[in-house]
């Protein structure tokens, strides 16, 4: 039992073992190698991984066997991802043993398997970068290098994704300061700085670092470097290959400073490293500063030599210095072909920088033009914005316009309307009589006016309460109104259609008949006596008629005929009804009833 429990243990701990190979071997390559060594499988991963820690140690060519190792392995079980990863692998490695040309063609064999595969792109842009950058391509170098940088940055943030991160943004800044571009070099210099802090690499943090110090020397500010340098060496737990490079930067800075002593110091300390690391080839970039050191020594025979003996080719810097030293020792003609040679190196390297400079000013310029660009369509937005505010805002007013107008027409509505209801209210007051509802004697009046200018058959008849004093003296006011309310309504159901009733004065009522004098004698006739048998309170009327007649020439003159025949009949005992007789005739047909 506790043997299967180690046995799973084991096999969970495995993965963990090549996770992050990559930033493993970064960081440790020697503890991680040893740890690899210490595996007895033989799997791809274990084989990219020791290849990945023997390349951070320089041990390019093993570095190459474990990656064919892996390429074979990952191919016989159609791995096909893992397969890419490998042969990016190998072309990392083939750039560091210094072979960019080969590089270059396993890049553009690896192109066409990459379709669909994001991540080793930016990768395979990366590498082609670098290759670029060895075959001093550099605008070339930068754009695809610019190019992985983005791409990298979209893929998910991982420590791994970072630390690649900041190794192109490192690239770029050695690609900017062999270009002599300082600023945007150590700008990108402290981006890849901001970055290994981040992820705490702290070998990586000193190799920018000394990449910076590098880059003051350059601009001339040596005891800046210097200072930068000192610190780095301070460092504890340095790697030892790093300390050589940065005791070569601080050789550099000491020449400046024109410190030989130290300078002389520094390159032996560095010298003893690389020996003990095993790259004595390595001692050869210290060549061309010890070479100025012994000229700052005045040793200038034996700088001369070790310039001129050393394997590989020499830089600009080396060339004017070789020819500085021919010159010095007199010999004028050497001097003047390598001083030609290196007229030539400067005007090559300097045309570069003039076109990366050329490039990087029209890169501005398309920025400031897009920037512009933008601004006016920010400003344009702005104007669409403010006139559609405006136009809401007029809308608003319309719409508060309407709404003001509406309600001010209802409130026209409504005042019309109470105008209307007081009107019609004035003119019922105006034209009928409160107590009995009929029209009064103007209203009366007014249509009997009307109605003489038809010159149709018309008789009016006057009625009359008789002794109506008493009705009221004896059962009150109220009671007599209650009379004349009683006689307006029997007037009413009494009368024929065609008829025209009024109050015209206090118990006093005239009709208007468009019949002859004689029916409508009878018709009064029978209303008397109806209202003779009413009740509560008990009454009786008397009722003058006149018909009109040719004689009468005004209808003031008909109305006083039938009140002369009203107050006739008054006069022979009331509740009778009195036909007036027409002007001219005298004769008067009386009826009464006792
Ligand atoms: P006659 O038979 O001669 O007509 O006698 P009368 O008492 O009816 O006399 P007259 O017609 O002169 O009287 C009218 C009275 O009617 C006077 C007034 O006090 C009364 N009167 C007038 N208008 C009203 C009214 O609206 N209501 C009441 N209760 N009385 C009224
Ligand atoms: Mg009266
Ligand atoms: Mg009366």
């Amino acid at each position: 039992m506790a043997l299967v429990l180690l046995w799973m243990t084991q096999l969970q701990a495995a993965p963990p073992l090549f996770e992050e190979a990559e930033l493993a071997a970064a960081r440790d390559p020697v503890g991680y190698l040893q740890r690899l060594d210490a595996e007895p499988h033989q799997e791809m991963e274990l084989f990219h991984a020791r290849s990945l820690a023997k390349a951070a140690l320089g041990r390019h060519p093993e570095a190459l066997q474990d990656n064919a190792r892996a390429r074979a392995l990952a191919s016989a079980r159609q791995e096909t991802m893992r397969l890419l990863d490998f042969r990016l692998q190998q072309i990392a490695l083939t750039l560091d043993t210094e072979a960019p040309q080969q590089a270059l063609k396993l890049l553009a064999q690896l192109e066409p398997d990459l379709v669909g595969h994001p991540v080793q792109l930016s990768e395979w842009h990366a590498l082609n970068g670098l290759a670029l950058y060895r075959t001093q391509q550099l605008k070339e170098a930068i754009g695809e290098l610019k190019t992985a940088y983005h791409l990298k940055q979209q893929e998910p943030e991982t420590p791994l994704s970072l630390l690649q991160c900041a190794r192109l943004l490192m690239t770029l800044g050695n690609l900017y300061a062999d270009l002599s571009l300082y600023q945007e070099s150590e700008t990108y210099y402290q981006d890849a700085l901001r970055l290994m802090v981040r992820l705490n690499e702290p070998n990586s943090q000193a190799i920018i670092k000394a990449n910076i110090a590098r880059l003051y020397i350059d601009m001339d500010q040596p005891a800046r470097a210097k200072k930068l340098l000192d610190a780095l060496l301070g460092t504890p737990g340095l790697s030892p290959d790093y300390r050589a490079i940065v005791l070569g930067y601080q050789a550099m800075a000491f020449n400046a400073l024109a410190e030989w002593g130290s300078a002389w110091r520094s390159l032996n300390e560095a010298q003893t490293i690389y020996q003990g690391l095993g790259y004595p080839q390595a001692g050869s970039r210290l060549t061309e500063t010890r070479a100025r050191t012994l000229q700052g020594r005045g040793e200038k025979q034996l700088a001369l030599q070790l310039l001129t003996t050393r394997p590989g080719p020499t830089s600009i810097e080396g060339k004017a210095l070789q020819a500085r030293l021919l010159a010095d020792l007199g010999r004028y003609p050497e001097a003047y072909r390598v001083m030609t040679e290196y007229m030539q190196s400067y005007k090559q390297h300097f045309n570069q920088t003039l076109s990366q400079h050329a490039s990087a000013f029209q890169a501005e310029m398309e920025l400031a033009r897009s920037e512009a660009n933008n601004r006016a369509l920010q400003q344009e937005n702005d104007r669409k914005r403010q006139q559609l505010l405006y136009q809401q805002s007029a809308r608003y007013y319309q719409l508060l316009l309407v709404v003001l107008l509406a309600g001010a027409l209802i409130l026209l509505g409504f005042a019309t309307r109470r105008l209307h209801r007081n009107a019609r209210h004035l003119y019922k007051l105006a034209t009928f009589d409160q107590l009995t509802g009929l029209p009064n004697r103007r209203a009366l009046l007014e249509q009997l006016e009307q109605q003489w200018q038809l010159n149709e058959p018309l008789t009016l008849l006057i009625i009359d309460i008789d002794h109506f004093k008493q009705i009221n003296d004896r059962h009150g006011h109220q009671t007599g109104d209650r009379a004349i309310q009683k006689l307006a309504q029997a007037l009413k159901s009494w009368a024929p259609d065609l008829q025209q009733i009024g109050r015209w004065g206090g118990e006093e009522f005239l009709v208007a008949m468009p019949l002859d004098g004689a029916t409508c004698w009878r018709l009064a006739e029978q209303l008397r006596s109806r209202i003779e048998y009413l009740a509560a309170p008990h009454m009786t009327i008397s009722i003058g008629v006149a018909e009109r007649c040719p004689a009468d020439d005004s209808l003031s003159q008909l109305i006083h005929r039938a009140d002369m025949a009203m107050y006739q009949a008054k006069r022979q005992g009331r509740n009778q009804t009195i036909l007036a007789a027409a002007p001219d005739m005298l004769s008067e047909l009386t009826s009464s009833v006792a």
